[in-house]
């Protein structure tokens, strides 16, 4: 049974970066007909906020990425202090002392020495007598645990085999002095308890994932298959995650970003597959293979998802907008007829809104100085709408027959002169949804 998991901390908004991370979990859940659980990383109480939480699952909801049962960090902490008396009866778990800056400058003096900045477990030397004297004096100590120093090897579903040098890695501390769970001890009790079978996450977990594997063998857990997808980057591969806050999933919806064009995007986007717009989750999930994702940063450029969001609603068929087109006004009789007219010319929901307005009120004429002549005449003899399919056929030939005008000459004038623009639906498709014309 295939379970996967997205793990969010609730402590700002999603962006692209996470989606990532939720839609992999999601699709390989999905496609294994097995379990895909949205777990809640709040074990910090100040960062954490229950908005947060709630814009989280509106995103996920947003896109159609369902869960299947919710899990919180933040109400297991009677688990992660079980957890924490294995590890100390097992003697891999140390309390330590040093405060931050102290712990800065030892690592500074390593740097100097041209030493790689590993915590040098000078508190593994402590007695008990030190340890209960530097209490008195400092308060509780926080917690480490005393990595194995072996290689620690996985076969990454993204990165191939990987093998870290636990040596080369500093003891995790996975309890604070004020004696908040680290994520590192909560995450591997979770991933243990609730079965995890696959992780996929970014690459800049993964040496996490190498002391993780530690953690999980010493608590007699099951570890689950990694992968770690390569970071995403601006268009010239500048870093993104400055960016990210104008990148989230809440902001990409308010520019009209359609769902369907976002996730065909990012579940191809640094794989050796093309990225193609699917029209429904499922042809994502058959379409999805995690390893033909590459190593390599992968830009992302947010321009992208236009095209794709166009080409998604070219394709809507006019029930799935109705509603949209209701709220906006657009008259039952002409709804689907204008829909079929617009979707053409939109790349977004919201540019409908232009189209309508113009159908409605008419546009303000656009005239050149050479074409007033012609379109004064030419609306001398244009009747007053509504007008039927034949009317644009009906007008230009009147407006060729009494000027000369024809081809280009005659049908841009009328275009501009109707519309305000020199570019838009083909006018006979147009012309029977004008409410009304201004001359
Ligand atoms: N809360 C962690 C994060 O957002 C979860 C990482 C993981 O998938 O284990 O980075």
């Amino acid at each position: 049974m295939t379970v996967t998991r997205f793990a969010p901390s609730p402590t700002g908004y999603l962006h692209v970066g996470n989606l990532r991370t939720a839609l992999f979990n999601w699709l390989i859940a999905r496609a294994q007909g097995g379990t895909f659980i949205l777990r809640l990383d709040d074990t910090d109480p100040e960062r954490s906020k229950p908005e947060y939480a709630d814009a989280i699952k509106e995103d996920l909801e947003w896109l159609g990425l369902t869960w299947d049962r919710v899990e919180t960090q933040s109400s297991r902490l009677d688990r992660y202090e079980a957890a924490a008396e294995e590890l100390r009866a097992r003697g891999r778990f140390y309390e330590a002392f040093e405060t931050p800056t102290e712990l800065d400058l030892k690592r500074k003096k390593q740097l100097n020495m041209g030493r790689p900045p590993v915590y040098d477990r000078a508190a593994l030397a402590l007695s008990e007598d030190d340890k209960a004297k530097l209490r008195a004096e400092r308060g509780q100590g926080h917690w480490r645990f005393k990595l194995d120093q072996t290689r620690i090897e996985w076969d990454d579903g993204i990165l191939g085999p990987v093998s870290i040098d636990a040596a080369s890695v500093s003891d995790p501390v996975l309890i604070r002095a004020d004696g908040q769970f680290l994520y590192t001890l909560a995450s591997v009790c979770d991933d243990i308890d609730y079965g995890i079978t696959h992780v996929v996450r970014g690459s800049d977990h993964v040496t996490n994932t190498g002391t993780q594997i530690q953690i999980i063998s010493a608590l007699g857990g099951t570890v689950p298959s990694f992968a770690h997808h390569s970071l995403l980057t601006g268009p010239q591969g500048e870093a993104l995650s400055k960016r990210l806050g104008t990148l989230s999933l809440r902001d990409l919806r308010d520019q009209g970003v359609e769902p369907m064009a976002l996730l065909s995007h990012m579940a191809r986007l640094g794989s050796s597959q093309p990225v193609d717009l699917r029209e429904t989750l499922d042809e994502v999930i058959a379409g999805f293979d995690l390893a033909t994702f590459g190593a390599a940063p992968t830009k992302f450029d947010v321009k992208d998802l236009f095209p794709l969001t166009a080409h998604a609603l070219a394709h809507r068929p006019y029930p799935q907008v109705a509603g949209y087109l209701s709220a906006l006004g657009v008259p039952d009789a002409i709804a689907e007829a204008f829909w079929l007219v617009a979707r053409d010319n939109i790349t977004t929901l919201k540019g409908l809104d232009a189209w309508w307005v113009l159908c409605r009120d008419g546009a303000t004429p656009l005239i050149a100085p050479e074409d007033a002549e012609m379109v004064s005449i030419a609306f001398g003899l244009l009747p007053e709408p509504p007008y039927a399919a034949d009317s644009w056929k009906d007008w230009t030939a009147a407006v060729k027959e009494a000027t000369g005008r024809k081809g280009k000459g005659l049908f841009m004038p009328l275009r501009k002169a109707l519309t305000g623009m020199d570019h838009g639906p083909d006018m006979a498709a147009l012309m029977p949804l004008l409410q009304k014309v201004n001359r």
